[in-house]
């Protein structure tokens, strides 16, 4: 009988992840990567948090110890996958694939903008996600890839090189030098760690929000306005309304207008970005060959699959089919949904679909980990932060807290971290089984030790008896 094979579209960590995992269960059939970017995998965070300090990509061969092409037979950079196709009977394409083969059992096809159909008996999709542009919005940039960066870099250095110039014809005022002028729209993770690197750089930087606060739809009002007052040197307008970003005739600034309380303003910067959320790019899903029918998304674009990472539509699972990483949404057994957009799922969720494949156990269940860092300040949360909880604080110090929720039966299913490494560690012991009952007293008292809030152990024994026997003051 043939091996199964795997052809995996995307070429970012998940991609990477995916093709790993298969050859560590213990896959031998053939593994196809198909990746739009031309570059080798890289690793996106340092791009937000390091953007002037790092122009080399941090490659993912070297974070992970393995290239793509130690794990995959056959990688098409620079190349788009168009199509994905279920083959029902005995596949006859012509032997233009790779991983052609003639059995009779159900596969995928894959066609691309280069023109070759790859067919597998698995196909993973990890295509990722696309940052958001607004129609009609001139001269931003966006964040989401090296060439991104690149362009932004670049845009930055010219503008305080300018800045620096214009300085220099009136020395003899002393003005100090100002750094460039900067507008982020958008105070979701990457608005705020842009701002955070940015005015850490001496930059000033002005954020525009829509909702009541930053990362409120993250981690909801309260959280998000005490994450905002992190960044005292950034100006952050609220509640606005971004109406049009316009380049500035016979300038290389940008102009943007923005209603705010039913009042119009209009704040010109150097460089703009937009960081209004992004899309899974799934978009080609919806238009399949001829008599074929589409995979079905979300509204929101979202792939929607089961705990193994299997696509899951009308009410069923398509066999052989997975999507991973930013551009899926994951039912947990233990977590409920886990919204994608973060690293460590596209870390992680790949070994369930390798193990899916080979059909041997799952793994145990990860904690949902997102991890932040703004300027000087760091940010880890565990957990699903549910935004109807209640959510209850620990104060360390002005700049470092923890956040708690607190669903209605008195279960935390997410602790939130800020500027304390010590705690990081015993959050991430204490979460290690899914949502867990802590003691809100407990936790409120910053000199009670982390690890002695949650009223349960992994044992399933009374850490109240357990406490008991620890000094409390
Ligand atoms: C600037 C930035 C900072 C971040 N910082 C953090 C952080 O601090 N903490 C955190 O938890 N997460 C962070 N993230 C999120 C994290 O990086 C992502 O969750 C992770 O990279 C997702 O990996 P992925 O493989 O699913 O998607 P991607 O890395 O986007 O890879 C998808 C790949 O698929 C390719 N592709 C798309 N369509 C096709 C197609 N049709 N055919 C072939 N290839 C295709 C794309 O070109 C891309 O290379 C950050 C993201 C960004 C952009």
């Amino acid at each position: 009988m043939e091996r199964e094979s795997v052809v995996i579209i995307g070429g970012g960590l998940a991609a990477i992840r995916t093709a790993a995992a298969l050859r560590h269960a213990g896959h031998q059939g053939v593994i196809t990567v198909v990746s739009q970017e031309s570059s080798p995998p890289y690793d996106r965070p340092p791009l937000s948090k390091e953007l002037l300090t790092r122009e080399q990509p941090a490659w993912l061969s070297e974070e992970l110890g393995i290239t793509v092409e130690t794990v995959a037979d056959h990688v098409f950079r620079g190349t788009t996958a168009q199509t994905i196709v279920p083959i029902t009977t005995r596949d006859t394409s012509p032997a233009t694939s790779p991983t052609q083969h003639t059995d009779a059992t159900d596969r995928w096809a894959v066609t691309t903008n280069t023109g070759h159909v790859i067919t597998a008996t698995h196909c993973v999709i990890a295509t990722g996600s696309t940052p958001t542009v607004p129609n009609g919005w001139e001269n931003v940039h966006t964040m989401r890839t090296l060439d991104d960066a690149e362009r932004l870099r670049s845009a930055i250095t010219n503008a305080s090189a300018d800045l620096q110039v214009s300085n220099s014809h009136h020395i003899a005022t002393n003005a100090p030098s100002q750094g460039a002028s900067i507008v982020i729209i958008g105070a979701g993770w990457i608005g705020l760690e842009l701002a955070g690197h940015l005015t850490h750089h001496g930059h000033q930087v002005t954020v525009l929000e829509s909702g009541p606060s930053p990362l409120w739809r993250q981690l909801g009002p309260t959280v998000g306005q005490r994450i905002g007052a992190l960044h005292p040197d950034v100006t952050l307008q609220c509640n606005t309304i971004v109406t049009s970003v316009n380049k500035q005739p016979a300038t290389t600034r940008t102009c943007v207008t923005y209603t705010q309380a039913g009042t119009t303003n209009t704040v010109t910067a150097d460089v703009v970005i937009t960081a209004v959320g992004v899309r899974p790019a799934t978009h080609w899903l919806a238009t399949p060959p001829e008599g074929s029918s589409p995979v079905i998304t979300r509204e929101d674009g979202l792939l929607t699959t089961t705990p193994t990472g299997a696509v899951h539509q009308h009410g069923h699972t398509l066999a052989g089919l997975y999507a991973v990483g930013d551009c899926a949404i994951r039912y947990d057994n233990t977590w409920g949904d886990i919204m994608p957009g973060h690293w460590n799922i596209a870390l992680t969720d790949p070994e369930r679909i390798a193990h899916d494949v080979l059909g041997i156990a799952q793994p145990a269940s990860t904690t949902p980990h997102v991890f932040s860092t703004q300027g000087a300040h760091h940010v880890d949360v565990f957990g699903v932060p549910h935004l109807a909880n209640e959510v209850i604080f620990r104060e360390i110090s002005p700049t470092s807290w923890l956040a708690a929720w607190l669903s209605p039966n008195g279960a935390a299913t997410a602790l939130m971290i800020v500027n304390s490494p010590r705690d990081t560690s015993a959050a991430r012991r204490i979460f290690r089984n899914g949502p867990i009952s802590i003691d809100p007293r407990a936790f409120a008292d910053p000199t009670i030790p982390l690890k002695n809030v949650a009223l349960t152990n992994d044992k399933g024994v009374s850490a109240l008896a357990h406490r008991a026997e620890t000094p409390l003051s």
